[in-house]
């Protein structure tokens, strides 16, 4: 678990952000890690999942508290929280200023064309290189389709672990481009669902927003975040 925590990115959503911009200027390749606790525990039980965590390619940062806790806990402290959703609308913001273009790959076909329409109306300069949404067969088949348009952000919205396998599986033949995996971010971004209040995001309490909003969350929480912890602790 300390490797993990070791590799986290330790500095500021605002200095994060930068690097990101100044890589997609110049057209660099980077795959980021959005963390929380669940990622880790995958990274713990599974040699892929641990290997793209400790890849070279791979920047990981704190999306979860847990993590956030956890990092200051073994004295490798991270300064703040960088929610991947944050992270995703500010790779629009990027995209929309230096007119690069997205492939958004994930999430229910619905989702994605409210999603669509949103970046077309509030993003003028953000092109849309392509979509698709997450329910189709075969991944790896819309994965060669992305390389061939070669777009500047790509972000996939399959859920952990998929997305990051996915990524990291197809990562060495893309030349460029800003890879994500970015959860559930689409269902928020497109408007469909909502993220959690002001309140619960500014007391750290997005997770407990979450699983009252959708109680079916109980046992994943517990599963990674709660075991995490107790292994942290230990
Ligand atoms: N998803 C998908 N294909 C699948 C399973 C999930 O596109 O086969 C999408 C799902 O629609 C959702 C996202 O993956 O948009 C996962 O969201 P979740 O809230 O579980 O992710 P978290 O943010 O908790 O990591």
């Amino acid at each position: 678990m300390k490797r993990f925590i070791d590799k986290l990115y330790k500095g500021s959503k605002k200095d994060f952000f930068s690097l990101v911009e100044k890589n997609l200027k110049n057209e660099e390749r980077q795959f980021i890690v959005t963390a929380n606790p669940e990622a880790f525990m995958y990274g713990n039980r599974t040699g892929n999942f641990k290997n793209l965590l400790l890849s070279e390619d791979t920047t990981v940062i704190a999306d979860g508290i847990g993590i956030v806790k956890a990092a200051k806990k073994v004295d490798m402290p991270v300064s703040e929280r960088i929610p991947g959703v944050e992270l995703a609308e500010h790779l629009f913001s990027l995209g929309d200023k230096y007119n690069k273009n997205i492939y958004l790959f994930g999430a229910k076909p619905e989702v994605l064309e409210a999603l669509c329409k949103k970046l077309e109306n509030e993003y003028k300069n953000l092109k849309i290189a392509g979509f698709c949404d997450g329910y189709k067969a075969d991944k790896d088949k819309t994965f060669e389709e992305i390389k061939a348009l070669s777009p500047d952000i790509i972000l996939v919205a399959l859920g952990i672990p998929a997305q990051e396998e996915l990524i990291f599986k197809h990562l060495s033949g893309f030349e460029k481009g800003i890879f994500v995996g970015v959860g559930g971010s689409f269902d928020v971004l497109s408007g469909l669902k909502k993220r959690a209040p002001k309140f619960f995001i500014k007391c750290n309490l997005e997770w407990f927003y979450r699983i009252i909003t959708e109680p079916k969350r109980i046992k994943r929480f517990y599963n990674n975040n709660v075991k995490f912890l107790l292994k942290v602790k230990k």
